[in-house]
């Protein structure tokens, strides 16, 4: 339920409709957009006599919400999230570019990834220690001498990282090395580890499974917010399809659909979209014509030798042409680059 204040409502009469809610056991969160003041009540509100609240000073309306997540909605919280991980800001004006290998391999691989993302105007280092493999026999990553990588990458480049976390045990874990937790595709719902990183309160990249709907991904970035975790990412990853030229299918229609529905970010990751690197290109552009607050794209010094998806990976000079084309386009949507 959301109740619209009166553009001269006072704070006072603000604080008394979140007296009364809480009186009536409902938590309220509070949010402004253009001058109002609207309170999202959360709890069971089955039954409530709604002329109580309609009643109050300074309330305008009381409406019941249309959408069955709600952190996550909108109509709770119109205004855009803004996610801050160190220096950078995700769901700002600026799009934010997440890039590096697949998985974490040696230093000196990371090494030159880290210096190239961030010469080509990169803000973050992606790259897995652990990996899901679809495969057992598959290189399953570094584990926690992954992790120690990725920090000595951050100190060299300043990069913040991005890195996945597989379960809630390893949540502790990889939060005292990331910047970033990063949920994989098959992990979507896996809810004891959206619980683990709700309660993290780390900045989470909550892939879509490649099996879920856009409301299953809303439904899963509600449990982290209800576990009091504000900072969620969003991140188009590809669905499957019956298509199988491509690794996935890039479901462009999700990011308008999502900046419609709520106000946390959008990211794109073209890479396992397309499973192709000669498309990573294209679909990259087309994700922030969309409206994509940012991208996370796999980069690597040596695609063809890379350990996990090589094939899909930029060489360093095409991340740099990729980076030089979106530039105008991030213009011609009123973003930068
Ligand atoms: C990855 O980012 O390397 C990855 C495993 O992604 P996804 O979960 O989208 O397959
Ligand atoms: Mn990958």
């Amino acid at each position: 339920m959301v109740i619209v204040m009166k553009p001269q409502a006072t704070e006072a009469d603000v604080d008394y409709v979140i007296r009364r809610a809480s009186s009536l056991g409902l938590k309220a969160h509070v949010s402004r957009q253009n001058g109002r003041t609207l309170i999202g009540l959360l709890g069971d509100t089955r039954g409530l006599d709604l002329g109580v609240l309609a009643g109050l000073r300074g309330v305008e309306r009381v409406s019941a919400m249309t959408r069955p997540y709600r952190l996550a909605s909108k109509e709770f919280k119109p205004e855009p999230t803004v996610v801050t991980v160190r220096d950078c800001v995700v769901g700002a004006e600026r799009i934010v570019v997440m890039a590096g290998p697949c998985s974490v391999e040696t230093p000196e691989r990371l090494g030159e990834a880290a210096r190239c993302v961030r010469a080509a105007g990169g803000v973050m280092l992606r790259g897995g220690a652990f990996k899901p493999r679809s495969s057992p026999y598959s290189f399953q990553g570094l584990a926690e001498k992954g992790l120690q990588l990725l920090a000595e990458a951050r100190e060299a480049t300043g990069l913040p990282i991005v890195t996945e976390v597989l379960s809630s045990e390893q949540v502790p874990l990889v939060s005292r090395y990331a910047d970033v937790l990063q949920i994989g595709t098959r992990n979507m719902q896996n809810y004891a580890l959206l619980h683990a990183v709700g309660e993290s309160g780390m900045p989470v990249l909550l892939k879509r499974g490649m099996m879920s709907t856009i409301e299953e991904l809303l439904f899963s970035a509600e449990y982290i917010l209800s576990h009091g975790n504000p900072n969620v990412l969003l991140c188009e990853r590809g669905i499957r399809t019956f298509e199988t030229y491509t690794r996935n299918t890039l479901d462009i229609n999700a990011v308008p659909a999502l900046k419609e529905l709520t106000h946390l970010p959008v990211i794109v990751d073209p890479s396992h979209a397309t499973g192709k690197a000669s498309l990573v290109r294209a679909t990259s552009k087309a994700a922030v014509a969309a409206g994509a607050d940012g991208l996370l794209i796999e980069v690597h010094p040596d695609p063809e030798n890379a350990w996990s998806d090589g094939f899909q990976s930029l060489a360093p000079q095409e991340f740099s042409r990729l980076m030089a084309e979106l530039r105008p386009v991030a213009e011609a949507v009123g973003r930068s680059l």
